[in-house]
């Protein structure tokens, strides 16, 4: 087993850019278990699975999908989801289903095999709690929700989508209601967890807190 950094946080709180970052400077790997999230999603929408169907039909119907990541995209049954998972309809769907507990069964071992044989930086909702409650490192990042609602604006707008800054803080403030309020696995932070608020940090800014906190001296 390798060691694992685990990252969790609301929406927006800059989790995936710092810890990819992070995996770069330390020569870990990253893994980004919102998109595993996303991937299934997307999977069940397309076969027309209502999200309140019984666990049963849900897990029969994730029996044999296969999501990995491969160059740092995003494939589902060897298609490159990469984009398509990103759309704020993709995470409000990913947001829904992930309550699920057939969901988040099929995705476990994936996410804790990630460790296996590899150093790595785990960023999600139940990274620190459920997935690697053992951890080497823990870590809740957090922002006004202003601030992730702006991060999240920004970035879909970057990738040329049509969203307004309304819509980006709805999207945020919904996801968070129901990543937080759910019963399993919901997002909180544990108290071995260095906290983070990042709304008023830079991206550098938030990396040199955590290399400190983790003791890289380079
Ligand atoms: O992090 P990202 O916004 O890509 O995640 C999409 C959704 O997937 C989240 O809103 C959350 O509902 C779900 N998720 C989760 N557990 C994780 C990662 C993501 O429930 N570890």
């Amino acid at each position: 087993m390798g060691k694992v950094i685990a990252i969790d946080g609301p929406s927006g709180a800059g989790k995936s850019s710092v810890s990819k970052l992070i995996a770069e400077r330390l020569g870990f790997e990253f893994l980004d278990t919102g998109a595993l999230y996303r991937a299934a999603a997307l999977y069940l929408r397309r076969m027309n699975m209502p999200d309140e169907s019984p666990d049963s039909d849900i897990s029969r119907a994730l029996d044999g999908v296969v999501i990995n990541f491969k160059d740092g995209r995003v494939f589902l049954n060897d298609e490159d989801v990469s984009d398509a998972i990103r759309t704020t309809e993709a995470g409000h769907y990913a947001s829904v289903f992930s309550a699920r507990k057939a969901v988040r069964d099929f995705l476990l071992q994936t996410q804790r095999d990630a460790a296996i044989n590899n150093d790595i930086v785990a960023e999600g909702r139940d990274m620190t709690t459920v997935v690697f409650p053992n951890a080497w490192k823990k870590f809740f990042l957090d922002a006004s929700e202003q601030g992730r609602a702006k991060r999240r604006y920004l970035q879909l707008k970057e990738k040329g989508m049509d969203i307004t800054m309304d819509e980006a803080l709805r999207d945020v403030r919904e996801r968070d209601e129901r990543d937080s309020k759910r019963d399993i696995a919901p997002l909180k932070k544990v108290d071995d967890a260095v906290c983070i608020d990042t709304t008023d940090l830079s991206l550098a800014e938030v990396i040199e807190k955590i290399l400190k906190a983790i003791g890289d001296r380079r």
